[in-house]
C-alpha cells in the first residue's frame, strides 16, 4: 500500500521512484509533504551551489514562429499579433546594456524564425564572445539540424534551452499539430548533449489533457536525458489559442515538480520562471523556496516586450532592464538568496 510520507522520506538527492510511485505522490501528496520536499530540495540547492542565484539576461529577438503549437501566443496561426524582429544592432545593444549592469549570460531567445540564417546567427554569436569573452551565451531557437547546432557550437554558444513541454509522445500530439514531431523534438535534445552544450529540457505543468502519469513520466525522462538545465512554468491560457478556456497550471503543482526535480538531479540549473511569478504575486520566490536557483530578467527593449506574450498577463512588460534587475534582485534577498553575477554554469562542466 502507497503513502506519501513514506514516498517523500525516500526521495533521497538522485533517487528516484518508481512511474507508480510519483504517479501516487502527485495525485496525493499534501500541502505538508509538498513544503517538506520544497525544505529538502532547497538544501539540496544549497549544498551545491549556496544561496547564489544566477541570472540570464533575456533578449527575446524575434516573435515570428513558423510553427503553430496551440498552447502559444505567438504560434503562426495567431493573426492578432504584431510581429517584430530585431536588428543585429539593437540585439548588440540589448547584450551591452545588460553587461553594464552585470549580466554575464545572454539568452537569444525566438520563434523558429526562418529570416534570420544560421550564419547570421552564428556571426551574432562570435561578436558577443569576442567583445565579452567572460560571458556565456544561451540560445533558444528551436529545432534545427544537428551540423547547424555544432555550427552555432564552434562560433561560441555555450547553452541552449529547447523545452521539450511534456515526456509523453501522446501528450505532445495533443498540444501540438502534427508537422510536429516528439522523437524529433527529443532527438535535438540529444544532439544538443552530444554536441557539448549545456542543455535545457523543459514542460508546463498543468497543461491541457496532462495526467498525474505524465508527470510521473517526465521525472524518468529527465533523469535519463539528464539535462544541464530544466525549465518547469504553469500552462497559463492564451486568448487567442486553441486552449483560451482551459484552466491555467497551479502555483502547487509548478512547486512540487521544481522540488521532485531538484531532488531527481541534484546539480541541475532550475529557473523559477516569469509564468510562476505571473500565476501568483510571490511565484518565483516560492520557486526558489522550492528548489530554483535561476532567474531570467528580461532585457528586450521596452517598446517589443508586450509583443512577446507566449501567455496571457505576462509580468515585467514596462519595467527598464535596470528596474526588472533592482526588482528581482531585492525579491530573491526577501528569501534569504542573492543574485550573482558569475557566469553560473552547470558544476563541473568547463567550457570556453
Ligand atoms: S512554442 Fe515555440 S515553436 Fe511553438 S509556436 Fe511558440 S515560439 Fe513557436
Amino acid at each position: 500500500m502507497l503513502n506519501t510520507k513514506l514516498l517523500v522520506r525516500r526521495l533521497q538527492p538522485g533517487v528516484l521512484l518508481s512511474e507508480e510511485e510519483y504517479t501516487f505522490l502527485i495525485e496525493n501528496c499534501t500541502e505538508e509533504d509538498r513544503e517538506y520536499l520544497a525544505h529538502k530540495a532547497r538544501e539540496v540547492c544549497e549544498s551545491y551551489y549556496g544561496k547564489d542565484i544566477y541570472v540570464r539576461g533575456l533578449i527575446e529577438f524575434t516573435n515570428y514562429c513558423r510553427n503553430n503549437c496551440y498552447y502559444c501566443g505567438i504560434r503562426c496561426g495567431n493573426g492578432n499579433v504584431s510581429r517584430y524582429r530585431l536588428g543585429r544592432e539593437e540585439i548588440l545593444s540589448c547584450v551591452e546594456e545588460g553587461y553594464g549592469l552585470g549580466f554575464r549570460t545572454f539568452v537569444l531567445q525566438g520563434g523558429e524564425d526562418l529570416a534570420y540564417t544560421p550564419e547570421e546567427i552564428g556571426s551574432l554569436v562570435s561578436v558577443i564572445k569576442k567583445k565579452h569573452a567572460d560571458c556565456a551565451v544561451t540560445l533558444s531557437i528551436g529545432e534545427w539540424e544537428r551540423e547547424v547546432y555544432q555550427y552555432w557550437f564552434d562560433c561560441g554558444a555555450n547553452r541552449y534551452l529547447l523545452r521539450h513541454e511534456t515526456a509523453d509522445k501522446n501528450h505532445y500530439e495533443k498540444l501540438h499539430p502534427k508537422e510536429l514531431s516528439w522523437e524529433r523534438r527529443v532527438e535535438c535534445l540529444y544532439h544538443l548533449k552530444e554536441i557539448g552544450y549545456q542543455t535545457g529540457a523543459g514542460f508546463m505543468t498543468g497543461s491541457p489533457y496532462q495526467t498525474a502519469k505524465n508527470l510521473a513520466k517526465e521525472l524518468l525522462f529527465l533523469k535519463e536525458l539528464n539535462p544541464h538545465m530544466v525549465g518547469i512554468g504553469p500552462f497559463i491560457a492564451q486568448k487567442d489559442s486553441p486552449f483560451s478556456d482551459y484552466p491555467n497550471g497551479t502555483l502547487q503543482m509548478c512547486l512540487l515538480m521544481l522540488s521532485l526535480v531538484r531532488l531527481a538531479l541534484p546539480k541541475v540549473l532550475l529557473p523559477s520562471t516569469t509564468a510562476l511569478g505571473t500565476i501568483h504575486p510571490n511565484g518565483r520566490e516560492l520557486g526558489i523556496l522550492a528548489g530554483a536557483n535561476v532567474v531570467m530578467p528580461n532585457l528586450s527593449p521596452v517598446g517589443v516586450r508586450e509583443k512577446y506574450q507566449l501567455y496571457d498577463n505576462k509580468i515585467c512588460m514596462g519595467e527598464e532592464s535596470a528596474q526588472c534587475r533592482d526588482w528581482l534582485s531585492a525579491r530573491v534577498e526577501s528569501v534569504g538568496c542573492h543574485i550573482v553575477t558569475a557566469r553560473g554554469d552547470y558544476i563541473g562542466m568547463v567550457q570556453k
